[in-house]
């Protein structure tokens, strides 16, 4: 009996088993950086170097050292640990978007804001509004190489009006803004907000419930972005271009609402089937049991009838907190989720078809303890 899992148990039993998102926790929770990540090919993975112990296992973890697997939020028993630590209790089944104390409508009152979000703006204005507010130094997010004309996706670190606004709007390949971490900590920052979707936003929780260090204590906010999956990059030279003869440069924004929907730089709109693109949906998304990103402080999406506005879930105080200074201050318009029911339906449904997805061979469905021994 192993009690002290260290690298060559997440190994084993996360990074070749099929449930490893890539969400590149356990990397930026290693002190002794042994942990590297690997994109090629679309693999989205971590990798322990040749040296110290070896693809297989690390030197460093035969001597104690665990803080691998106590960052990463697919380890047996991640989810009950982590509702756990968050809300001070594990979700019933009835729960399947997660523990939530409130589903609201928001947008940014900001036009500059809300035409640069994806949906309501939500998230850029409340990264500007806790930038400008001191609520954090700096927030963890996900930009666009170079000019964005290559439309690949590449952690970052916000501190600025301007950097939210440039980082702002959804890419639908991977990004593993964790990674942004020690580029943030060597500039002095202290308070983040990490942004991103489930799997990387259950990783501050999962530091937390396990002591994983002060990693934890500086990502202080986690916003989360809904989410049934991320395409692997070659979807564009392999679908977008084979069959449409669309390059990269010549998108200029797209979004998902049932179909791929890509806007061209020529004016152009084009509609792809999402079951034209399933062939290339990134392998760490085939076994995730999460859509709603169930332990952010708040979850957004842009599932509803309402196009320019953007469905938050509030989960924790701090989410709470935070939403109503917004409000107060005038940042946001609300609009009680009741106003589009469909949505809520809606964000239950694609919660449920990814719970399904969890596999029978790993640790109990998440949420699902064994039942109490009479
Ligand atoms: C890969 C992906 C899949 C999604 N799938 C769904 C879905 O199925 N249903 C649904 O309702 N909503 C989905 N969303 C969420 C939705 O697209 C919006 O991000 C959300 O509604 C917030 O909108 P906004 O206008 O408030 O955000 P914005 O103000 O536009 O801010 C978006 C934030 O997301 C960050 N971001 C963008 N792309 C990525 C990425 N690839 N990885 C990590 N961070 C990123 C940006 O840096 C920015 O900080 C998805 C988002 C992503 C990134
Ligand atoms: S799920 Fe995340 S923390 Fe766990 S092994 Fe994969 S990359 Fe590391
Ligand atoms: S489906 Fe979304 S939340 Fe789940 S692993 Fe893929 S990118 Fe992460």
């Amino acid at each position: 009996m192993v009690d002290k899992p260290q690298w060559k148990e997440l190994f084993k039993e996360v990074v070749t088993s099929g449930l490893c998102t890539g969400c590149a926790a356990c990397i930026v929770a290693c002190p002794y950086d042994v942990l590297g990540y690997d994109t090629a090919n679309g693999t989205y993975r971590p990798f322990h170097v040749d040296a110290e112990g070896g693809p297989e296992n690390c030197t460093h973890g035969e001597k104690g050292c665990t803080l691998c697997t106590r960052a990463c939020p697919r380890f047996r028993d991640w989810e009950p640990e982590v509702d756990t630590f968050r809300f001070g209790r594990v979700r019933t089944d009835e729960e399947v978007s997660g523990v939530a104390a409130d589903v609201v409508l928001a947008r940014a009152t900001d036009p500059e804001l809300a035409a640069a979000g994806q949906d309501g703006g939500f998230v850029a204005a409340l990264l500007v509004y806790a930038l400008e507010h001191d609520e954090i130094d700096a927030a963890l997010v996900s930009a666009l190489e170079g000019d964005g004309s290559t439309w690949r996706a590449v952690p970052a670190v916000a501190r600025t009006r301007a950097e939210v606004l440039a980082t702002s709007g959804s890419r639908y390949t991977y990004s593993a803004n964790l990674l942004a971490y020690p580029a943030a900590i060597e500039q002095g920052f202290e308070r983040l907000c990490l942004v991103g979707m489930g799997c990387m936003t259950s990783a501050p929780g999962a530091m937390g419930a396990r002591k994983a260090g002060k990693i934890a204590r500086r990502l202080s906010l986690t916003i989360g972005l809904m989410c049934s999956k991320t395409f692997d990059d070659a979807i564009f030279e392999e679908l977008f271009e084979a069959k449409y003869g669309l390059t990269r440069d010549k998108i200029a924004k797209m979004n998902i609402k049932g179909v791929f929907q890509l806007w061209l730089t020529d004016g152009g709109y084009l509609e792809v089937p999402l079951k034209e693109a399933h062939a290339w949906t990134r392998e760490g998304c085939k076994e995730c049991p999460d859509f709603a990103a169930e332990h952010a402080d708040l979850s957004t999406g842009g599932i509803g009838e309402y196009n320019d506005w953007t469905l938050v879930v509030v989960r924790t105080d701090r989410g709470r907190d935070l939403l109503a200074s917004m409000v107060r201050d005038g940042a946001v318009e609300l609009r009680p989720g009741d106003d589009d029911p469909g949505a809520i339906a809606l964000m239950r449904k694609l919660s449920r078809v990814s719970r399904r997805r969890w596999p029978a061979t790993a640790v109990a469905a998440p949420g699902r303890l064994p039942a109490p021994v009479a």
